[in-house]
């Protein structure tokens, strides 16, 4: 059985490449039995998708902040963590 180190390093290249067929049989096996695992892979898949839902949004948007609107968030946040309450 692969140990939780590949099963990670699987988790995440099966994004990336299609997984052989011993690796996606392994993978499945792996987290069936092992819910560190099963999570972890649940939260890449979670994570994949918001970003690419973020990703979509953005493209699709209409105007952005102005220069001025993200220097005034700018200098809040530096005062919030200058002052953190
Ligand atoms: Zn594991």
């Amino acid at each position: 059985m692969m140990n939780c180190k590949e099963i990670s390093r699987l988790a995440s290249e099966r994004f990336d490449r299609e997984l052989g067929l011993l690796e996606r049989m392994r993978f499945r096996m792996h987290v069936l039995m092992c819910h560190h695992c099963r999570r972890y892979a649940r939260q890449l898949a979670f994570l994949r998708r918001a970003i690419r839902r973020l990703a979509a949004a953005r493209a699709t948007r209409g105007p952005r902040l102005s220069a001025e609107a993200r220097a005034r968030i700018a200098r809040r946040l530096d005062t919030a963590t200058q002052d953190p309450r």
